[in-house]
């Protein structure tokens, strides 16, 4: 068949598309990315873990990040720092237990992941901005895509699809798949300020992630950049924000209500409106088919909590890559043992620290004064988001290990 436009066509230019092309152009492959909106664009997601720089590394993007970091204001991270009702803690990425980078960056978006997909083009991918998939018949030998641009549709076949739509869901939509997620939904109200911080507590090189002094299920972000701004906003179920009132005033409220974030910000100012953003964690019945698969936040989204979005969307594009290659290749592909399975452990380990977060068995654990500098090291691993290292016993048996931690914590409360 030469009617194809592409070996693969990946919907959506995020970090998992601008990986996945990149990584299956580097393997031989024709790529196209059909990208909905031009670039830049705004996204939610800007702090990084440091194992997501191992994942860009395969396409030798972790060197393109580091050398524009200062350019674009990138803030360098090494780690994310706790507070709850007048204690403070924190977590240092570079010790921890498991091998590997331990920094990493903090980031505007739009410039991240402008600069992904740049460097994914100089490759050789070629991204169209302002086409949108509308729609998709899954065939014998491919899939035609039903594309606008404009006010125009056009249709294209490709061999292989990798849906990399992110919040879009592009092919869960259209092919039904999707499902539930086990978590509850909840609502962010977020935006940039700038900070005008001077506090010399506050250290830039971290997330602040801060717990509301009565609603332990409320928590909030504080991301720093390198140039004076940070991202800031507040997370919790919906029944705990007022929607006749305006987002502004839903923020700034919840801002308020938390003494040490209140005093760090009170000489900031809003850079932006105030969005908010609900119901965003979603689950799909599977993450592969005959003729597709599905990268980061299309196939399943947990939580900000822990920052983990922008490395497991990685970390789809890297597992997928090989199989993709080979199924094209019309070897033996297995989808489920080399891309489902081990994307979804590393999920599920990051699954269980989200919901000891939110029934607060993490925070016992985290505003702990006597931790272990053992255990310590291993939680720092997972929260550096080496969720798939299986070597951490945290990884290994998260749910079980976690639960007797919090327990040992809790008989001598913080
Ligand atoms: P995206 O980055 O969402 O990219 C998808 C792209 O697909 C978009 O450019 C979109 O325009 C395009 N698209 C959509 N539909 C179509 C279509 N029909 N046709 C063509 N193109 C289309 N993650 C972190 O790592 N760190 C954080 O601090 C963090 N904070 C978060 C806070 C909140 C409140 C939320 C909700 C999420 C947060 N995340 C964070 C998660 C993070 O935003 C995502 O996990 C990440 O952006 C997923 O990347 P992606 O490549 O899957 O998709």
């Amino acid at each position: 068949n030469n009617d194809y436009t592409a070996d693969v066509v990946v919907i959506g230019a995020g970090p998992s598309g601008a990986l996945a092309s990149a990584l299956l152009q580097q393997l031989g492959w024709q790529v196209k990315v059909l990208e909905g909106q031009h670039f830049p664009r705004f996204s939610i997601g800007e702090s990084l873990l440091p194992q997501c720089m191992h994942f860009l590394a395969e396409a030798g993007m972790d060197k393109v990040v580091d050398e524009h970091a200062e350019a674009l204001a990138f803030q360098f991270k090494n780690g994310a720092a706790f507070h709850y009702r007048g204690i403070d803690t924190e977590i240092d990425f570079t010790d921890k237990f498991s091998p590997g980078r331990g920094t990493t960056y903090q980031i505007k978006r739009a410039n991240f992941d402008k600069l992904l997909a740049d460097a994914a083009a100089a490759k050789g991918v070629d991204i169209s901005y302002g086409h949108r998939v509308q729609a998709i018949v899954e065939q014998e030998d491919g899939m035609l895509l039903t594309v606008s641009q404009g006010e125009e549709l056009y249709q294209l076949r490709s061999r292989f699809v990798l849906d990399a739509s992110g919040f879009g869901r592009v092919l869960p939509r259209l092919l039904d798949l999707d499902k539930p997620s086990s978590l509850p939904s909840r609502s962010a109200y977020f935006c940039h300020v700038k900070d005008g911080i001077t506090a010399s507590r506050f250290d830039r090189n971290k997330i602040l992630i801060s717990v509301h002094p009565e609603h332990r299920d409320i928590w909030y972000w504080l991301i720093p950049f390198a140039d004076g701004t940070a991202s800031l906003g507040v997370v919790g179920e919906p029944h705990h924000f007022d929607t006749s009132i305006s987002n502004e005033d839903n923020l700034w409220a919840k801002v308020k209500a938390e003494p040490n974030l209140a005093d760090l910000l009170a000489d900031a100012q809003a850079v932006n409106p105030v969005q908010t953003l609900g119901g965003y964690s979603a689950d799909v019945s599977s993450l592969y088919g005959k003729h597709y698969a599905l990268l980061g936040n299309a196939g399943e989204f947990l939580d900000p909590v822990f920052s983990s979005g922008v490395t497991i969307a990685l970390k789809s594009a890297s597992l997928v890559a090989p199989v993709v290659d080979a199924h094209l290749r019309g070897e033996q592909a297995d989808f489920e043992g080399e891309f489902s399975t081990p994307l979804k452990r590393g999920v599920g380990c990051f699954k269980t620290f989200v919901n000891a977060w939110y029934d607060t068995r993490f925070q016992d654990v985290i505003f702990y004064p006597d931790q272990s500098d053992e255990v310590r090291r291993m939680i720092s691993a997972i929260l550096a988001g080496y969720a798939w290292d299986t070597n951490n016993p945290y990884v290994l048996q998260s749910e079980r290990r976690l639960d007797v931690l919090a327990q040992l914590c809790l008989m001598e409360p913080c």
